[in-house]
């Protein structure tokens, strides 16, 4: 997953016009693109209508003074960070470390000088550029922490956590909750018959089938263990449950040669099972229904195979 970038535009609060005209021509010099406000609360106006990463504020301004703005910034969380320059006319120690401790990161001495600002912005960029690079890794090693390499499925740590999260949205809310357990038919033969490779292939092809069967960011798909995958179904109802099971076992159900060299047929077993809390239902565990749903996948399996057994409300 890619994040997006963060934004470059630069805010500038200022209220003295000259100071915000050489401000806004130097920027221009260097390249940059930046909006204009002319007090603390325009400024912070602007900041939460908009998007923008650089922020370069004036201390004294009417209406709302820069500290201020900086603190009001500084309360927001935001996808990106938003670096603070401080414009300030007085530099003694006490000024800055009541500007720094309000959340600014960096301050300019007034009158800006073209070089200074230069390369207070270049270590700003630095700064943002090393924020979203920390950013795009968290995000990839969380996607990874949560998916199985070969098949792109959630893996077993999401399944568990995740299915608990259900489980309590269902009761929280009274709606159903129901559960897929898929496991492929005959998978040792698939690679005794074709190698692993190709069963490697087969288990990718599968989590294809199942993705493509169920709706986009509400449901999911975990691989359970080797050739089984736990399909969850929030607010579907047992009905609605099984439709969505067997369009996914019509889907996953192919041969791999067309039956020419060998009769074997790819296709999955599935055991259903639906939550349906009310009042008087007792808590159920994720545990407690993937083991319900294995009994009907083991019905399903000992009745022939690539069908669906969906546990019937008086098992339940
Ligand atoms: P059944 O219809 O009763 O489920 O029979 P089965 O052969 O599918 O069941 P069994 O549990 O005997 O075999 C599961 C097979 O799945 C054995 C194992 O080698 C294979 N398997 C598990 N994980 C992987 C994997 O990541 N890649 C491949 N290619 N095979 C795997
Ligand atoms: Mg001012
Ligand atoms: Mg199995
Ligand atoms: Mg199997």
């Amino acid at each position: 997953m890619t994040l997006q970038n963060p934004p470059t535009q630069i805010l500038i609060a200022e209220d003295d016009p000259i100071s915000r005209s050489l401000l806004e021509l130097y920027l221009d010099q260097e390249g940059y693109s930046y909006v204009s406000a002319t007090n603390g609360q325009e400024a912070l106006d602007l900041y939460n209508a908009g998007q923008f990463s650089i922020v370069i504020t004036d201390w004294l301004m009417p209406e709302m003074d820069g500290t201020t703005l900086c603190r009001a910034i500084r309360s927001q969380t935001r996808d990106y960070y938003t670096f603070l320059i401080l414009l300030t006319a007085q530099n003694s120690p006490k000024a800055l470390v009541e500007g720094l401790e309000a959340g600014a990161d960096d301050y300019i001495v007034k009158p800006i000088n073209r070089a200074e600002l230069r390369v207070r912005l270049k270590g700003c960029r630095r700064i943002l550029d090393l924020e979203h690079s920390l950013k795009q890794s968290l995000a990839e090693i969380r996607e990874l922490s949560i998916h199985d390499p070969l098949t792109g499925a959630f893996n077993r740590g999401y399944l568990d956590q995740q299915l608990e999260h259900e489980i309590q949205r269902a009761y929280r809310y009274r709606h159903p909750l129901s559960l897929v357990l898929c496991d492929l038919d005959h998978f040792k033969l698939v690679n005794d018959t074709y190698g692993h490779q190709v069963g490697d292939t087969v288990l990718q092809r599968c989590v294809h089938s199942i993705t493509q069967s169920i709706r986009h960011q509400i449901d999911w798909v975990a691989r359970y263990g080797g050739e089984e995958f736990v399909i969850a179904l929030p607010e579907t109802d047992t009905a609605g449950c099984s439709v969505v099971a067997e369009r996914m076992r019509e889907r996953i159900a192919f041969s791999p040669d067309d039956g020419k060299n060998s009769p074997l047929k790819i296709s999955a077993s599935f055991g259903t099972v639906t939550l349906v809390p009310d009042a008087q239902t007792l808590r159920t565990s994720a545990a407690d229904l993937i083991q319900r749903a294995d009994i009907c996948l083991y019905r399903a399996k000992l009745s022939g195979r690539n069908r669906v057994v969906a546990e019937t409300s008086a098992e339940g």
